[in-house]
């Protein structure tokens, strides 16, 4: 394990702030070791969203700190609801310029799910997503990570809505920033600030083999998403480069070993592209390849992007589904929420023009 959440949580506000170390900022304004827990928990479980808020504090230190630990990274640029009022997506700049999006759902089952980035942009170039598009940018710190989660909970509140979910499904891959994403899965998991069950926290990738096997290390109970997206090699690599660096077949060895060492379920996302990947044949050739206990299959349909791909139809869909089913895979059809205003699965792309029709506003 590292450091306690709490210390992550200061180093890092801290060195966001401009000083060397937590250490340094306390000399600075010589506050006793009670305060930082005191500020910490109002950050991290009251969800304050600046020090002026944390009413325990003296007047004069909270005016002291107010200007010098600002509460967030981010700086909440763009916002757009969808039309029917259950999806938000918030654009937002970090330090160095970057951008980066995030995603507020409410699900009709009364959960309220944090969509979040791990990256400023991507690597990978999966050939159906926006946000490769744009290449990599940089990763993000824990604290970047962090902050859009509180930065959606206060959203999520201010409806009286709690947040029940947080999935690392915006931009970037998870594994390819592991331990920023480690530190911040226990700032998000810390029962003395966030509290959000580890089990309520999904990572999806699209197969980084070796964040796999670390994360069987780490006995925590997050759960593992995988983007397949194809049942067969020749088709994965095309959709996913990623595939050639770890095909298949050494993808599967690694979720066999974290289900082996966690007993955890394993969700696979399967894209569904019409008259790429979504035949009957390719169905019977995924249920071939899951063979085994805990598992389950998300199929998602596509959402529009720029790439050349067609979302399948519905009945193909459903085809698919009882395919799988009738060979005792466990297969829902996931909900698309937010297509109206690009904030579905893959639509995550920080644009010029969003860009440049952003209002400076704070989270
Ligand atoms: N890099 C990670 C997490 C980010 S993407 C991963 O690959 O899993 C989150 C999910 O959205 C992945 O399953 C990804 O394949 C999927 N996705 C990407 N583009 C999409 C699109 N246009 N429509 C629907 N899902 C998409």
């Amino acid at each position: 394990m590292g450091a306690p959440p709490r210390d992550i949580w200061w180093s890092q506000r801290a060195r966001a702030s401009g000083y060397a170390s937590e250490a340094e900022l306390r000399g600075a304004f010589g506050f006793p070791d009670y305060r930082l827990n005191q500020i910490y928990r109002a950050a991290a479980k009251e969800l304050a969203d600046g020090i002026d808020s944390i009413t325990v504090l003296p007047t004069v230190l909270r005016r002291r700190l107010a200007h010098a630990l600002p509460f967030t990274t981010l700086a909440a640029r763009h916002e757009a609801v969808s039309a029917d009022g259950q999806t938000t997506k918030v654009l937002f700049g970090l330090a160095g310029g970057q951008e980066i999006e995030a995603v507020l759902m409410r699900h009709r089952n009364g959960r309220t799910t944090a969509c979040i980035s791990s990256q400023a942009g991507c690597a990978l170039k999966c050939d159906f997503c926006a946000t490769g598009q744009s290449g990599f940018r940089r990763n993000l710190t824990a604290l970047e990570i962090f902050d859009q989660a509180l930065a959606l909970a206060r959203r999520a509140r201010t409806r009286g809505e709690p947040l029940t979910n947080i999935v690392f499904m915006g931009m970037g891959e998870p594994f390819l920033n592991y331990d920023a994403v480690m530190d911040a899965v226990a700032l998000l998991n810390d029962p003395k600030g966030f509290g959000l069950g580890a089990r309520h926290i999904t990572i999806s990738t699209a197969g980084v083999v070796p964040g796999i096997r670390r994360l069987c290390s780490e006995g925590i109970q997050v759960n593992l998403a995988v983007s397949l997206h194809a049942p067969d090699d020749l088709l994965r690599t095309k959709l996913m480069p990623i595939n050639k660096r770890w095909p298949i077949a050494s993808l599967m060895e690694a979720v066999r070993e974290y289900v082996a060492a966690t007993r955890r379920k394993v969700f696979y996302e399967y894209l569904m592209l019409d008259g790429c990947n979504d035949r009957p044949a390719d169905a019977r050739q995924l249920a071939d390849l899951l063979g085994g206990p805990l598992h389950h299959v998300n199929l998602i349909p596509y959402n529009a992007t720029d790439a050349a791909y067609v979302r399948s139809d519905e009945a193909v869909v459903r085809r698919f589904q009882e395919i799988l089913r009738e060979r005792g895979v466990p297969v829902t059809v996931r909900q698309t929420m937010g297509a109206d205003i690009a904030a579905a699965c893959g639509q995550l792309r920080v644009d010029r023009a969003s860009a440049a029709g952003a209002v400076a506003r704070s989270s």
